[in-house]
């Protein structure tokens, strides 16, 4: 079930999963949506009348994971613009050529097209190209993290997807597929590392709670300053 609850002039829509418990406990998950665990059978109007007591704690923890979520800078497509790739600012370089085609070379972002104007067309061919990078590169940096992960906790190899998301860098479903923004691919390696390193922490530890933390802090000790990094990446 779903609802929506007003807390002075913000609407907090969340939604209900009835449980055998007996208490009513709230969680607010990185992608700042709510879920309310309730015990089977509560009348609807105290699961909303709990929400709204609780909006302080709920719009905080939503603005704390604002910090951290991928902000777009919108990109247009055109020549001299500045894309990035590993970390690195590309200048963004356009040729009337018949047949497309992207490439990198001395930190130009170099696009071949018949037409250079195409502005969907020159976007197109950079996803696509972003794309194929990503699934290069991040299948290395799984398997670096991995090995690291190994020396401190047994885990298995985990499925690896791409599905690029609005609102998060990554994440590890509860079948234990590793899920990678491919987005991810303009940011430092060490932030790519930093990611996949805590979706591995989350096949052993489902909860972001402190043993999920003391696991991370082991296998990237530096994990705070990659994160942040990652924060100002784009
Ligand atoms: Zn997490």
């Amino acid at each position: 079930m779903t609802g929506i609850a007003q807390y002075g002039t913000t609407l907090i829509p969340y939604m209900v999963q009835y449980r055998v418990r007996r208490t009513l406990g709230i969680e607010v998950h990185p992608d700042r949506s709510v879920v309310v665990l309730a015990p089977t059978g509560i009348h609807p109007d105290l699961i909303r009348q709990c929400v709204m007591r609780r909006g302080t704690w709920i719009t905080r923890q939503q603005r704390y994971f604002d910090r951290f979520l991928p902000s777009r800078t919108v990109r247009e497509g055109i020549a001299d613009e500045t894309w990035f790739y590993l970390g690195r600012r590309h200048m963004l370089r356009l040729h009337k050529v018949a047949q497309p085609s992207v490439k990198l070379t001395r930190g130009t972002l170099v696009v071949h097209l018949p037409d250079p104007g195409d502005r969907a067309h020159v976007k197109r061919l950079l996803t696509a190209w972003y794309h194929a990078q990503s699934l290069e590169r991040f299948s290395d940096v799984v398997l670096m993290a991995l090995e690291t992960m190994r020396v401190r906790h047994p885990v298995r190899t985990p499925k690896l997807s791409y599905r690029t998301m609005a609102r998060r860098w990554g994440s590890c479903t509860a079948s234990g597929t590793l899920v990678l923004n491919p987005d991810l691919i303009q940011a430092p390696v060490l932030c790519i590392r930093y990611v996949v390193l805590h979706e591995l922490c989350h096949l052993v530890y489902h909860h972001q709670g402190k043993e999920l933390f003391a696991l991370l802090v082991q296998v990237m000790p530096d994990w705070r300053r990659w994160k942040e990094r990652l924060e100002k990446n784009s």
